[in-house]
């Protein structure tokens, strides 16, 4: 465990955010959050209690190992942090970056609001110091199984399966109807958030491994599932959803009126043009070009994806940006 008590003398310091200005002017595409020194994370990870019931587990989605890895953190045992980490979560950059940490609000350190163990940035650091250090390597099969998988989709789900298919010794084929591997991770969230050559590298150790990716190949329209049954033994579906929710109100039909990916979408694929990295296959060319430059801009919902177009036309020069929630703002502590 931690250290005893540690959570007694050592106050929550969070992972630091760069200077708004200079994340906005200065390097608007790159990510905001910064990393903390080992001996700080470290003594984050001391806070830790060893809960006789950790809750975190059961509030993070994939049970994750989280007070092991904290310990492993706590003693400076990075690489047996990565394995215990790896055990459950296979791709932790994006999980580090973009998670929204349902396992804070579980930590039982939690009860003075505010308080939990900084267990998503304990994930991140262990990984990034993983991908420095060299210590993510491909983990190809032992033994070929002789059947074979489609899996349908490339977001992190997709990878995810694909990945541990493989690794079980499947032959494993990804197909993707974008140009690029990531799916919502890729396309949706910015680059501010999460730097696309994060996906890119991740990517390579499946491809490593020897998992096959296809780009633009859309199913049902390019190949059917018909096709995909006969080719293969079993299907993966992990396609997400790109079905938006509309508001069904006068003036809905009007110029400049966008559902958010629309505007996402066009955001990221212009960042990758402009600043890279470049997709491996074709980006479709027809598409309307979405943009806030020099606009008033009204941002309807208050969540990630709303928080991700504010961000968005503020990076692109917008006049002014508003943003509007349904739900009244929530007060400073728990009621
Ligand atoms: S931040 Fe990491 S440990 Fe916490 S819930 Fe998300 S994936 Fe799980």
């Amino acid at each position: 465990m931690g250290e005893i008590g540690g959570f007694l003398k050592i106050q929550r310091v969070g992972l630091p955010y760069k200077d708004p200005i200079e994340r906005v002017e200065l390097e608007p595409y790159k990510e905001f959050v910064e990393s903390r020194s080992d001996g700080e994370l470290a003594e984050q990870g001391a806070r830790c209690m060893d809960c006789g019931v950790p809750f975190c587990h059961s509030g993070c989605p994939l049970g994750n190992l989280i007070p092991d890895f904290n310990d492993l953190v706590y003693h400076q045992d990075w690489q047996a942090a990565i394995v215990r980490l790896h055990a459950t979560n296979n791709f932790p950059e994006f999980t580090g970056r973009l998670c929204p940490a349902p396992c804070e609000a579980a930590c039982v350190l939690e009860i003075r609001e505010g308080d939990s163990v900084t267990i998503k940035q304990i994930e991140l650091s262990i990984i990034d110091r993983a991908w420095q250090e060299g210590w993510v390597t491909p983990e190809p099969p032992q033994a070929e199984s002789g059947r074979s998988v489609a899996v349908v989709g490339s977001g992190p789900a997709g990878l995810a399966a694909a990945q541990q298919l493989r690794r079980a010794g499947h032959k494993v084929v990804v197909f993707e109807r974008d140009e690029a591997p990531g799916g919502l991770i890729r396309f949706g969230v910015p680059d501010f958030k999460i730097e696309k050559h994060v996906i890119d590298r991740r990517v390579q150790q499946l491809i490593d491994e020897g998992v096959e990716l296809r780009y633009g190949v859309d199913v049902g329209v390019d190949i059917s599932a018909d096709q995909l049954k006969r080719d293969f033994d079993a299907v993966v579906l992990a396609i997400g959803s790109r079905v938006p929710r509309n508001l069904d109100v006068p003036g809905r039909e009007l110029d400049g009126v966008h559902f958010a990916m629309e505007y996402l979408y066009g955001r990221n694929r212009w960042v990758a043009e402009q600043l890279g990295p470049q997709p491996p296959a074709a980006a479709p060319t027809d598409l309307p070009k979405i943009t806030a430059e020099g606009k008033h801009v009204v941002v309807v919902g208050g969540g990630d994806t709303g928080a991700d177009c504010v961000g968005n036309s503020i990076r692109e020069g917008a006049l002014g940006v508003i943003q509007l929630e349904l739900l009244p703002e929530p007060p400073e502590h728990r009621p």
